[in-house]
């Protein structure tokens, strides 16, 4: 694959999430639809300044472009390049604790990690059609958003603690059309702690790197 833009390797076996999500599903969400992302943005940036940048880069400077144009092609593409790295990371077959400086936020802001959990999942069964469910902070507060087809808060300067992939290729072949029972599972038995606390940590270089 030439271009500029990488398929980031997975950061475990593809079966290695079972029996939550199965190897099948891995097999073609990263195999083909997140493949099939990055393959097309490496096409449409070919002979542009797209090409150039760092990937939150694309995405930030082509976030609201026209429907129909195809910086609005480029962004749905750069967009869920991002978003699908940053999922597989979201997601641990050792998901380990909440613990630290992000257990005692989630404490403030939602009073338990259990209503953290019922607050992404609500969320993410309430996305109508394509989209995903996040976990923000904004300047040390954290907040739950969910965004539609390939935005996410990141194209504004807001910084991702964690996310779910809620299109159905996410857990269709799993789930059928059972979205809350995909959402739930991963939930509670995937969301890598670790990973979203490291977020916690980055958000003034996040901020600072989005308004320069
Ligand atoms: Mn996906």
């Amino acid at each position: 694959m030439t271009g500029p833009f990488a398929l980031s390797p997975l950061p475990w076996d593809e079966s290695a999430l079972e029996p939550v999500i199965s190897a099948r599903t891995i097999a073609f969400h990263y195999g083909k639809h997140h493949k099939t992302y990055v393959e097309t943005l490496n096409k449409l940036v070919a002979g542009t300044p797209y090409a150039d940048m760092k990937l939150e880069r694309v995405v930030q400077a082509t976030m609201g472009a026209a429907e129909g144009s195809k910086e609005k092609t480029i962004f749905n593409n750069a967009g869920q390049v991002w978003n699908h790295d940053f999922y597989w990371r979201s997601l641990s077959p050792r998901p380990g604790k909440l613990k630290g400086r992000l257990a005692q936020a989630v404490e403030r802001d939602f009073g338990s990690a259990a209503a953290l959990i019922e607050k992404l999942a609500t969320e993410g069964k309430e996305q109508f059609g394509s989209g995903w469910v996040w976990l923000v902070s904004k300047g040390g507060k954290l907040g739950v958003e969910k965004s539609a087809n390939a935005i996410d808060p990141m194209a504004k300067g807001i910084n991702c603690l964690l996310t779910v992939d809620v299109w159905e290729h996410a857990y269709y072949l799993d789930y059928q059309n059972e979205r809350p029972k995909y959402l739930q599972a991963a939930l509670e038995k995937l969301i890598d702690w670790d990973f979203a606390a490291e977020n916690l940590d980055k958000e003034d270089h996040v901020v600072r790197a989005a308004a320069e």
